[in-house]
C-alpha cells in the first residue's frame, strides 16, 4: 500500500458533514491511502468575523497538504461576505475548473443518455476579476481581463487533460466575433497551442451556438475549454442535462494546490435528515485519488458506485421505478457502495483509470511555465477620456472639448456605449450620461505622456468631469485598441 497522503478536509455546512462522513467511510473501506486533516470553513467562520469564510490558520494546512476535499458551505446573506470559493481559487491559483458531465441512463432520467464530456473552465480571470465601478449616474462598469499567460495555462491544461484521459477532441468556445481582443486572444492562443497535440481533434465555436449545440447534441463534444463566465454557465447547463446536478463532481486545479468538491450547495432544506446523496462529493474524491496517484482505489470506488446505481441503490431524489424499494439514506448508500467494492457495473460502461496518465501541469517540473512575452515596441498614439455629462448633445460636447484640446492632440470621435455619435452621429442613437471621447496625435507621431497630462489639465480647468482614461497604444505597429462601432 502506498504511503498515506495528508489531505485537508472541510466538512462544510448543511448536508456537508453528512455527505463528508459517508464519503470518508467509502474511501477508508476502499483502502485509499490518505490522512485527513480537518479545517473549519463556512458559515461559522463568516459569522465569527472572517469575511471570506475561512480562518487564517486554515491556510497553513491547505498550503502544506496541497490537496483539499471540500464539502459545500452556506454563504450567509448580506453584502459584507465574500465568496469562499472565489477566495480559495484566486488565493491558491486554482486556474482550471474541471467538470466531467456524464449521463447514467436509464437509472437517472436524461434527454441525452450517451452524454460524456468534460468542461474545462478558466477559473481566475475574465469578468470575475471583481473590478467594478459606478462611473456616472447611469453607468456601471465591470472590467473583463484576459491575459496571455492565463490563456496559455488553461488551454494547455485542457489539451494535457485530453491526452492523459484518452479524450479525442478539444472544442474551444468564445465570443470573439464581438470581443475581438479579449476572447480573440483566447481563440488565438488555442490555435497556437493545438498543433502541439496533433493526435487531438480541435474545433472552435462561438459560445452562443456552442451552448445551443451542447443542449441539443452533447455527443458532438468531448472536452470543452472556455473562459470563466461562459464556463460557469455552460457547466451548469451540462450538469443539468445529465439529469442530476446532485451527482456531479468538480476539481479546481492549480500549479501547487488542488481542490475537489461536489457542484451542489449545502442544501439547507434537507440538512440533518440523513437523506442527502453523497455521490457528487464521492465522485470528487475519486478525482482527487486520481490526482494524487491512487488510480486503483479511484477505479474500485467508481465502479462500485456505478454498480450500486445500476442495482437500484438510490437516494431519495433519484428514486424511481428502477430503484430498490426504499430510498437509501446517505450512510446506507455509502455502505451499499462499500458492499460492491471489487464489482464492476454490468450494464453501464465500467471506468478504467489504469491507463490515465498524470496531467502535466503548465508551470510544474513536467512542463515549463508560459514563456514571458518579448517586450513589444510600444507607442502612445492617443487617449480615450470617459466623461460624465448629463443633458448634453454630442455636438455641444465636441465643441467644448475641441476648444480646450492642447496642440499635438485632436478630438477624433465621441461614442456613447461604444457607438459613434460624433462626428456624423444619428439622432436616433440613444445616449446616456457616459461619453467616450477619443483624442489622437494630430501629427501621426507618437505622443509623450506629458501630452496626456496637458489634456487632462485643460479638461479639469474647463470643469469637465472625466471619470477614467485609457491610453491608446500600438504594439510593434499593431493597433492595441478597438475601433468605435461606426468609426
Ligand atoms: P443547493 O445545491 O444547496 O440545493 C438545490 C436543491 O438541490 C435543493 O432542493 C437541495 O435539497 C437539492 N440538493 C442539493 N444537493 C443535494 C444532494 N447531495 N442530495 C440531494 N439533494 C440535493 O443550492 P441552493 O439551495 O441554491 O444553495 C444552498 C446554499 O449552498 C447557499 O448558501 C449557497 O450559497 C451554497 N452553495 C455552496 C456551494 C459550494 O460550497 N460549493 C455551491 C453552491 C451553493
Amino acid at each position: 500500500m502506498s504511503q498515506a497522503v495528508p489531505i485537508t478536509v472541510a466538512k462544510g455546512d448543511g448536508i456537508g458533514p453528512e455527505i463528508m462522513e459517508a464519503t470518508l467511510r467509502v474511501l477508508e473501506a476502499a483502502g485509499a491511502a490518505i490522512t485527513p486533516e480537518f479545517i473549519e470553513i463556512g458559515e461559522k467562520q463568516y459569522l465569527a468575523g472572517h469575511t471570506s469564510g475561512i480562518a487564517p490558520e486554515a491556510w497553513e494546512s491547505l498550503r502544506r497538504t496541497k490537496v483539499f476535499l471540500k464539502a459545500p458551505i452556506t454563504t450567509p446573506q448580506g453584502s459584507g461576505f465574500k465568496s469562499l470559493n472565489v477566495t480559495i481559487r484566486k488565493t491558491l491559483g486554482l486556474y482550471a475548473n474541471v467538470r466531467p458531465c456524464v449521463s447514467y441512463a436509464p437509472y437517472v432520467k436524461t434527454l441525452h443518455p450517451k452524454m460524456d464530456l468534460v468542461i474545462i473552465r478558466e477559473n481566475e480571470e475574465d469578468l470575475y476579476a471583481g473590478i467594478e465601478h459606478r462611473q456616472t449616474d447611469e453607468v456601471f462598469q465591470c472590467l473583463k481581463l484576459i491575459t496571455r499567460p492565463g490563456c496559455e495555462k488553461i488551454i494547455r491544461y485542457a489539451f494535457e487533460y485530453a491526452r492523459a484521459n484518452g479524450r479525442k477532441k478539444v472544442t474551444c468556445m468564445t465570443k470573439d466575433n464581438i470581443m475581438k481582443m479579449t476572447d480573440g486572444l483566447f481563440h488565438k492562443v488555442f490555435d497556437e497551442i493545438a498543433p502541439e497535440y496533433p493526435e487531438i481533434q480541435t474545433d472552435h465555436m462561438i459560445i452562443d451556438i456552442g451552448a445551443a449545440r451542447l443542449a441539443t447534441r452533447p455527443d458532438l463534444f468531448d472536452v470543452i475549454v472556455t473562459p470563466n463566465l461562459y464556463g460557469d454557465i455552460l457547466s451548469d447547463i451540462a450538469a443539468e442535462l445529465t439529469g442530476s446536478v446532485g451527482l456531479a463532481p468538480s476539481a479546481n486545479i492549480g500549479e501547487h494546490v488542488a481542490m475537489f468538491e461536489a457542484i451542489h450547495g449545502s442544501a439547507p432544506d434537507i440538512a440533518g435528515k440523513g437523506i442527502a446523496n453523497p455521490s457528487g462529493l464521492l465522485l470528487a474524491a475519486v478525482m482527487m485519488l486520481v490526482h494524487i496517484g491512487q488510480a486503483e482505489a479511484a477505479e474500485r470506488i467508481h465502479n462500485a458506485w456505478l454498480s450500486a446505481i445500476e442495482d437500484g441503490v438510490h437516494t431519495a431524489e433519484l428514486h424511481s421505478h428502477l430503484s430498490i424499494a426504499r430510498p437509501f439514506g446517505s450512510m446506507d448508500f455509502a455502505d451499499a457502495v462499500i458492499d460492491r467494492l471489487g464489482n464492476v457495473p454490468q450494464k453501464m460502461k465500467p471506468v478504467s483509470y489504469a491507463q490515465t496518465r498524470e496531467v502535466k501541469m503548465p508551470g510544474s517540473a513536467a512542463m515549463s511555465a508560459p514563456k514571458a512575452q518579448p517586450t513589444a515596441q510600444k507607442a502612445l498614439v492617443g487617449i480615450d477620456v470617459f466623461i460624465h455629462a448629463a443633458h448634453t448633445r454630442p455636438e455641444t460636447l465636441a465643441d467644448q472639448l475641441k476648444a480646450c484640446t492642447p496642440s499635438g492632440l485632436e478630438l477624433q470621435v465621441i461614442t456613447n456605449r461604444g457607438v459613434k455619435v460624433w462626428p456624423g452621429g444619428f439622432p436616433e442613437t440613444f445616449c446616456t450620461d457616459h461619453w467616450r471621447c477619443r483624442f489622437v496625435s494630430s501629427t501621426n507621431e507618437p505622443l509623450p505622456h506629458t501630452a496626456l497630462v496637458a489634456l487632462m489639465s485643460a479638461l479639469a480647468t474647463e470643469g469637465i468631469d472625466f471619470i477614467k482614461t485609457e491610453n491608446l497604444c500600438t504594439f510593434d505597429g499593431a493597433r492595441g485598441f478597438a475601433l468605435a462601432q461606426g468609426q
